[in-house]
């Protein structure tokens, strides 16, 4: 038997393109190599209806198709908890604030106001279909992002502030992100206040259920069209078709979409062989590393003191706090990240010295009751093989300018999907899922 079109991964970019294909009335198969859909999205129960959210989360205003999914599907969407003052814990002192700036020196401030304008203005200028073409694409991706923000901001404090931002939104050090990517990224995501922010911002409202929750009813509209624990390790095309292969399975199709990080799919063995630059442009994508620390409390009682449960603590390992807490506040939910080398400090001790570390840090920003942690759990998808990091594909300097292609342009019967094909909101769920229409709209 031959189908329409294979899927290769069951995220959201694959559960999308296989369901715009059986819309359009295709005979398709997606292929899943964990024993469950959503990749990067993991929402785990720890009591009958408490869960958390261990890889994605947030969807905000502009992820439409994200909060059509919602609507088609019956998942509600709920509001980020933040009203309330944030806190900032910098050099051992504890500082609270309405609004969205923090109580920094008046020279930090400007530099800060100044840097955040400034990149804003520049993304502007990205090509986003083909950001190597760039007016000053050269320079700019000649340049870390990290290179641009020392250029930029001669203050150490603006600096080190707008570095926790750009380890939230980019999960890496700023030195090892070309600055083209990372202008890229921030007009792909609308500009870097709605990277930032909650209200208005991609942290705006989360999913009932949690976030894996549309994805378990997407992979049921598929139904058997969906196999799971079958890792494609083999794609061969040739005049007659594809055929998709694995330890002890084989399909042949049509066209393929292939829908898994870059970084992941360089993995799989194609023949013939993809062109170079897009392979070396695929090898080049590397992704960051998060751990999302989750403290679960009998209630959520910082709300008491009025605040919002949002924390910026440059110094700490957990360098950024939200109140992840239920909709109905029925649990207290602090969610900490801790971001790319600090993740990785992290991640050399075990899970119970992790949960002294982040509790230790949670009691300087919250107070004693911080230590009375019901529950505790944390991930990084960085260990995880079919995923290798996170959020999602990013490039060094110097390849985008090089290699002139992209990770979208179609390899014969081999179509690419992914939040890091997408041009528009890259990176995040609703990247992911306009990746995956695309790629099934190149085969209807
Ligand atoms: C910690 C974390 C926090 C995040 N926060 C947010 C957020 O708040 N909001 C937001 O919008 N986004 C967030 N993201 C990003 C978001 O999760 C991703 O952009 C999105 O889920 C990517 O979907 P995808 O389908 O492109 O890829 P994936 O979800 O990675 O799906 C790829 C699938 O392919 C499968 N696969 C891999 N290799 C093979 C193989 N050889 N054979 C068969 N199958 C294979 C994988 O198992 C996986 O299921 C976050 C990500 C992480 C990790």
């Amino acid at each position: 038997m031959q189908y329409d079109a294979i899927v290769v991964g069951a995220g959201y970019a694959g559960l999308a393109a296989g369901l715009a294909l059986q819309k359009a009335g295709k005979n398709i198969l997606v292929v899943e190599a964990r024993n469950r859909c959503g990749g990067r999205i993991l929402t785990e129960y720890f009591s009958e209806q408490d869960y958390t959210d261990l890889g994605g989360q947030w969807i905000g205003p502009g992820h439409e198709r994200m909060y059509q999914l919602a609507a088609e599907f019956g998942v509600e969407t709920f509001h980020t908890y933040d009203s309330g003052k944030s806190t900032l814990l910098f050099h051992n002192k504890l500082k609270h604030y309405k609004g969205l700036i923090p109580p920094l020196p008046l020279f930090a401030l400007l530099s800060l106001d100044r840097a955040l304008s400034k990149i804003n203005k520049l993304a502007k200028t990205i090509d986003l279909a083909h950001p190597y073409q760039s007016l000053h694409a050269a320079k700019w991706d000649a340049m870390s992002l990290q290179d641009w923000m020392n250029m930029q901001m001669k203050n150490e404090t603006a600096r080190k502030m707008f570095a926790v931002a750009t380890e939230a939104v980019f999960a890496t050090d700023a030195s090892n992100i070309s600055f083209l990517h990372a202008l890229f990224y921030i007009k792909s995501n609308t500009n870097f206040d709605f990277l930032m922010n909650v209200d208005k911002g991609a942290q705006q409202d989360r999913i009932k259920g949690g976030a894996q929750s549309i994805c378990i009813k997407m992979a049921a509209a598929l139904g058997d069209s969906i196999q799971y624990e079958k890792v494609v390790t083999h794609i061969h095309q040739d005049e007659q078709g594809v055929m998709v292969s694995g330890d002890g399975f084989s399909f042949k199709a049509d066209q393929c979409i292939v829908a898994i990080p870059p970084a992941v799919s360089t993995e799989i063995n194609y023949t013939p062989a993809v062109p170079e630059t897009q392979w070396q442009l695929m090898r080049a994508s590397f992704m960051g590393t998060v751990v999302k620390c989750y403290a679960v409390y009998p209630s959520p009682f910082w709300r008491k003191q009025f605040k919002n449960g949002l924390v910026a603590a440059p110094d700490e390992l957990t360098s950024l706090v939200f109140d992840n807490s239920p909709f109905n506040g029925s649990k207290g939910i602090l969610m900490g990240f801790s971001l790319a080398e600090k993740a990785k400090q992290l991640m050399q001790h075990d899970q119970a010295t992790r949960k002294e570390i982040v509790k230790a840090g949670f009691i300087k920003m919250f107070g004693p009751e911080a230590a009375n942690i019901e529950y505790y759990t944390d991930k990084s998808f960085t260990e995880e093989s079919f995923t290798k990091g996170c959020y999602a594909g990013m490039f060094p300097p110097g390849i985008l300018t090089q290699l002139q292609t992209s990770l979208t342009t179609p390899f014969h019967r081999i179509h690419w999907a992914g939040t890091e094909t997408s041009i528009q909101f890259n990176g995040y769920m609703e990247g992911a899922v306009r990746s995956g229409e695309r790629a099934a709209r190149e085969i209807i």
